[in-house]
Order: C-alpha cells, then structure tokens, then sequence
C-alpha cells in the first residue's frame, strides 16, 4: 500500500498472488528490489536517479553547462530528454513544496543545493519546467524569488503556458511540451 497508486484491494492482489506463486517469483522480485537499491544512486549535481555520479547528463562535455532545467522528479528528465532538443543540464528537486505548509521546509528539497549551484557555476539561463498546478506554481515563484534575491540579472524562463492548468508534466505528449520548452517565457 506504500507504493503510489495502490490501494488495499490491489495491495491484497499483490500478495495473494506472491503466495500462490510459490518461491521463485518472490524471490527474483525481492532480488530485483535489491539490486535497484544497491546500483542506483543520486547524481551529486542534479539529483537525478543513476548507476554513477555525477550522471550521464551531467558528465556530457557536448551539453550547455550554463542552462539549467528545474524539474520536480526525476521522471520529468525522462520526458524532456524524448522531446530531444534540450541540451542544457538539468536540476530535480525530488517534489514540489507542499500545499499546507505554514512556512516552506526547503531543505526537504533540493532547493538550496539550486541556489549553490546557480551562484557557484556560470549561468545564463534557469528554465522552471515544474507541473502547471498550485504546488508546481507556488513553488516556482518560491524558487524565482530567492534566485532574483541571489542575483537580480539572472535570466529565469518558464514553459509556456501550451501545458493545461492541473496537468502532469510526466503524461504531457511529446509535441505539447516540445512547444511549450520552445516557447518558454522569462519570468
Ligand atoms: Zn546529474
């Protein structure tokens, strides 16, 4: 029941079907869980999921070093890197802020690690390519904030607004989110 998506009835299912399974499946599954764990780690620049750090992505010499994409999953890589024009680098905050805190927690997210990293490293543009929904909002203009207090010149773009209100970034079809990265507006 702890996975996303899965309630008792289907959390049930799973482990009725485990137990009639016999041995072998749950074993390989349990292994399979295992060997996830062990091999994929954090990349230590953009936090995305990877078996080395820093990542493909980040280790690329061919890529923009001085555009950053800011995502909320690592997932959302995923489906900027199919549009397949983006060369910039990217930066995963491992969720949005949420919706009922009193003050913002940042340090549940990666967002000091984006600042470090926006004030340590040539930047010429940080694109924000978070859900169009409140939490993907609210935390934009929580990250636009303090990057403009670190250095008010700095170029910040969003995607434009081709992605519905209430959307997942993650389902977007490919041509709807190639638009809205191609017109991305600065903020
Ligand atoms: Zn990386």
């Amino acid at each position: 029941m702890r996975l996303p998506s899965v309630g008792r009835r289907t959390a049930e299912r799973f482990v009725f079907y485990l137990l009639k399974a016999g041995k072998k499946d749950p074993a390989e599954l349990a292994l399979a869980i295992k060997t996830l764990i062990a091999s994929v780690k954090s990349c230590a620049i953009c936090f995305d999921f990877s078996d080395r750090s820093p990542c493909v992505i980040c280790a690329d010499k061919n890529r923009d070093t001085t555009v950053i994409c800011v995502v909320a999953e690592p997932q959302d890589v995923q489906a900027v890197e199919r549009i397949g024009s983006y060369r910039g680098h990217y930066h995963i905050l491992r969720g949005l802020v949420p919706l009922d805190a009193i003050a913002v927690d940042e340090s549940i997210l990666k967002i000091p690690e984006l600042i470090t990293r926006v004030e340590k490293q040539l930047i010429s543009e940080v694109i924000i390519a978070l859900n169009p929904d409140l939490p993907g909002e609210t935390t934009a203009m929580y990250i636009e904030k303090l990057l403009k207090e670190k250095n008010a010149q700095l170029k910040i773009t969003r995607l434009a607004r081709g992605l519905p209100m209430g959307s997942d970034l993650q389902y977007a079809d490919e041509i709807t989110l190639a638009s809205a990265l191609k017109n991305r507006t600065t903020v």
